[in-house]
Order: C-alpha cells, then structure tokens, then sequence
C-alpha cells in the first residue's frame, strides 16, 4: 500500500527549516521518499493543503500503569490498572503522541496488544519495573507498619510489577535480568532520593556504586542501557561513574555535575511542566513531606536548566513523567511549551522527537522497533507522523493545540484525518 501526502512543507525533527512544498512517500510502515513525486505512484493520495509534516511527538518518561495517586493503585485489580492504562494509552496516542518509553510499570501486556490491534496507542519501549534498594524510591510501601510486607510478600505496587526493590550486587543482577526476560528495552533504577515517596529524603543515595554497577554490567550485557530516576548532584557523580546514561529530573545540578554530564554524552530527561504542576500542589501526593520536596526540586530545576545552557548539553529529550489520573496525562503537551519557554521552539521540538529517537538507539538489539527511525521524517524512517495545521517552528502552540493535528499517523496507519 502506498500513499502519498502532498502539498506539504515538513519539520524533519532536526533541522530548524522547514523543507518547503514537498510529497512525501509511505510505503506500507515506512517513509521512502520526500521531494517531487509522481501521484500516480500512488494508491493513495492525502493532500495536506500546505500543512507541516512532522514526526510523531514521542516521550521518553511516561507511567502508563501508574493510572491513579499511588495509594490507590495499591487498592487496583489488575483487570482495573489495564483498562485504565489501555484508556490511557488511546489518548496519548490521540493527541500525537506515537511512541513512548515507560520508566516504571508492567506495560509488556499492553505493548503488545497495541502492536498486534488489540488496543489502540503509541510504541511503547517498556522498562518493565523500576528498581530501587529496601528504603528507596520504588519501596512504596505507604506506611511503617507494612514493615511486614517486604519480608515476607511484595507490596501491591510490586505484586504489579512497576516497582521492585533488590539489594546487594546478585539480587541487583537478578531483578535487571528479570526485567529484560519480560522485555525491557531498557533498565529504570532509582539512584537517589524521590519527590513523591513518602520514607526517602531527596539528600538520600540510593544504591552503593558497586550495586548501580552491577545494573550497568547485566544491562549492557544486553546491549541495552540504564536510565536512572535522580535529583542531586551528588547522586548525579556516581551514577555517571557507575555507568548510568540516562538522568530521568536531573533536577538539582551544580557546575562539576553539569561538566562530566556534557563530557560522557549522558542524557537528561527534565519535566518542567508536571514538576511545576506538583509544586502547585495541582497533583495530590500523599502528604506534607512530599509536597515539601517537590517543592524543592520545582525551583532548582530551572537553575540547572542555566547549567544545561551554560555547557551546552546537547543529549535532551522529552519526558512528561505524567503520572495519575486521566486529567494529569491530558496535560501532556503543555510539556512543550515549558521547554520552548526554558530554552527555545526548535530546542523542544527536537526533544520530543529527533532527539528521543536518538536515545532510544542506546537500546540496541534490544530496541523493539529497528525496522526504521524514529522521530524523524527521513527516508527509511517509519510513517509516525502528525500534519499540523500551522508552522511548529514560528513556535509549539499550533502542536499543542490538538485542533491543529489534522493528521496522526502511525505505521502508516491513519488514527485521525480531519483535513
Ligand atoms: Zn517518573
């Protein structure tokens, strides 16, 4: 099956012009051909009427599973999490989002019955659950008296498989492997202290470096990579020295931090716009302490947004880290706005597209999508794209505003066509 989009200007994820007056070529999942094309090539001709062709927004920190405030979670049958999570997942895809990593939740189920039509949503690149030590960011046990749970049964979070707490170098190896056999593109660790658990303070790290290690080691035996949830500087040193190559906040740098990030090529994940909706206290958490500490990390993140700049660190991309009900992950977009206003339009159209594409290839072998490229509109990258009515690069407000996506494409599927 070929279609053929003309009259079409396109945004190719990278460069900051726009290629002007162009056909683009799907040939069944794939892009094959942009430039001046002959239509009766074509089985299929969509005219976009001079809007831009860009790629699919992709969001490389998202929580399908973590559908409600995480007390209730612990109270959801499975059956519940997975309707949710499929509902989810449709309006992600709904407003252009067609693909996106989970840092954290048991999406392996969910995955593949969007890749195979039982459900409708992005590509979804699983971590599987997020790993953390006893006492760290996924030992989401709510209160000290479940201090019962963990010796002897798994806390429902875990029971569902987005959290999972392993100590010790051969337990570390143990759960990163366990993770990968279920399908885990890539490996989520918690490497210091969290915002929204109640029993870790922010100052906390989390993991001995010979422990993060340990999940490097099993991760790139794999080929694949760790991403790890951060706040602090000093957490920062020695994840990047055990490895770690992706930051998830990276919220409270300092100068040294900010160096060795632009010297190792490490890739930072900020959330600007959930960050702020949580130090707004928009998003319920389950107590003072943790409003307190998001609170903390929403005013340092914009002063290690003047580090990114000040060393130029290149390796960004888009992450929402939209975590509960519904209404939170409808706020999705607005992402794109906080980091056009942090940095620049052609800087956060790259994260949410180009960019991820490029981190997502730290997964290797292991990457569950390697038939093209993705967020890009290339030759040989996969037909994952949005026509928009507008021009993102005169700035993101014509992508944000769902009205203006007249087209969402993905694997050469059309979901939306209101052209
Ligand atoms: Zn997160």
């Amino acid at each position: 099956m070929k279609k053929l989009i003309v009259n079409a200007n396109v945004f190719n994820g990278v460069d900051a012009q726009l290629i002007e007056n162009v056909s683009v070529l799907i040939e069944d999942n794939l892009i094959t051909q942009i430039g001046e094309i002959d239509s009766s090539l074509a089985d299929e001709v969509i005219d976009a009427k001079g809007g831009t062709v860009m790629p699919g927004l992709i969001d490389a920190h998202v929580h399908i599973t973590l559908s409600a405030p995480f007390n209730e979670v612990d109270t959801m049958t499975r059956e519940e999490v997975a309707i949710r999570s499929a509902k989810i997942s449709e309006e992600m895809l709904m407003r252009g989002f067609t693909t996106v990593r989970d840092v954290a939740g048991n999406t392996l189920g969910l995955k593949s019955s969007i890749d195979n039509g039982y459900a409708t949503g992005p590509r979804i690149l699983p971590s599987m659950a997020a790993i953390s030590q006893t006492s760290g960011h996924s030992d989401y046990r709510q209160n000290r008296a479940q201090e019962r749970i963990g010796q002897h049964e798994d806390s429902p979070m875990m029971k569902l498989g987005a959290m999972k707490v392993a100590d010790g170098r051969a337990e570390v190896l143990k759960a990163v492997r366990e993770q990968l056999f279920m399908g885990a593109s890539q490996i989520k660790i918690m490497a210091g202290g969290g915002a929204s658990s109640t029993f870790d303070p922010l100052d906390t790290l989390q993991y001995t470096l010979d422990e993060m290690k340990a999940a490097v080691e099993a991760a790139s035996d794999y080929g694949t990579y760790v991403a790890a949830h951060i706040h602090t500087a000093d957490a920062m040193r020695r994840a990047a020295e055990a490895g770690v190559m992706s930051f998830e906040h990276a919220t409270i740098m300092d100068d040294e931090i900010a160096q060795i990030i632009k010297e190792k090529g490490i890739w930072v994940v900020p959330s600007y716009f959930t960050s702020s909706l949580i130090a707004e206290r928009k998003i319920p958490l389950p107590n003072e302490e943790t409003y307190r500490k998001t609170e903390r990390v929403g005013k340092a993140m914009f002063k290690s947004a003047e580090l990114i700049k000040k060393y130029d660190i290149q390796n960004l991309a888009f992450g929402t880290d939209c975590v509960g009900e519904r209404d939170v992950h409808a706020t999705q977009l607005n992402e794109l706005g906080a980091i056009e206003q942090t940095f620049d339009t052609i800087t956060a159209l790259r994260m949410a597209t180009s960019n991820c594409g490029r981190l997502f290839e730290l997964s290797t072998y292991q990457h569950p999508y390697q038939e093209g490229k993705l967020g890009q509109i290339v030759e040989g990258a996969y037909a994952d794209l949005l026509i928009i009515d507008g021009n993102p690069l005169a700035g993101v407000a014509c992508v944000m505003d769902t009205q203006n996506q007249k087209m969402i494409m993905k694997d050469g599927v059309v979901y939306k066509n209101t052209l």
